[in-house]
């Protein structure tokens, strides 16, 4: 049998959070092993492991499954995302399986929707001949109809589109021409200057000369 004088580190103690009963900790033991007993006990304050608050160690396991903050893995693209967010997630993820706006019953990544809708049989479309002027819109499906039964009005627009083409091309080089002719002019005429320039220079030295030599004369 123990008795109270004996080395007080041997002395059974009872846990600090003891609480009240029944939920209160039970436990007792030894002065030195009182304060690692915190560690563990059921009745201690724990921060959550995905950071929302802290939680008695008794109700954490409990709560950390079920935590709004817990992380998940989204099951289509396989990221990391928070359970509170996960909803929207969903709606977004690119790899969540998303059903045609159009009603066509097909169900497929969001991300591959828009090449489905590209494909989509009864989407409207423009004549492959619409840059040359046909104006006309259908179903892709009903477009090759429309294609095989209009080759001669597309091969007039064709034709047109290739003539008013060309008669650009042709007013284009005209301007150009002009463009031309006119710097042509303008070196001519600089020409015509620069040569009446030169003329007066070699007149202004032949007066010079002259002076000069009458200078001579009637001094000798
Ligand atoms: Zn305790
Ligand atoms: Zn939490
Ligand atoms: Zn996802
Ligand atoms: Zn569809
Ligand atoms: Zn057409």
């Amino acid at each position: 049998m123990t008795r109270t004088t004996d080395c007080p580190a041997r002395v059974p103690m009872q846990c600090r959070k003891k609480g009240a009963a029944p939920s209160g900790c039970e436990w007792t033991g030894p002065l030195s092993d009182r304060e690692s007993h915190l560690n563990e006990c059921p009745l201690s304050w724990v921060q959550c492991k995905w950071g929302c608050a802290k939680f008695q160690l008794r109700h954490l396991a409990e709560h950390e499954a079920e935590c709004l903050d817990r992380v998940m893995q989204c099951s289509h693209c396989n990221d990391g995302i928070i359970f509170r967010e996960m909803k929207r997630h969903l709606q977004q993820c690119a790899m969540a399986p998303t059903e045609c706006p159009n009603g066509c019953g097909v169900r497929t990544r969001k991300s591959l929707l828009p090449q489905h809708d590209a494909q989509r049989p009864r989407k409207m479309v423009d004549c492959p001949f619409a840059c040359h002027g046909c104006g006309r819109r259908a179903m892709r499906m009903d477009m090759p109809t429309h294609v095989e039964a209009a080759v001669g009005a597309h091969a007039l627009l064709l034709s047109s589109s290739l003539q008013s083409s060309a008669e650009k091309t042709k007013a284009d080089l005209a301007a150009k021409d002009d463009v031309i002719t006119k710097l042509e002019t303008s070196i001519a005429e600089r020409d015509t200057a620069l040569q009446a320039v030169m003329k007066r220079l070699a007149a202004l030295r032949g007066c010079q000369q002259e002076a000069g030599s009458h200078r001579k004369s009637s001094r000798g």
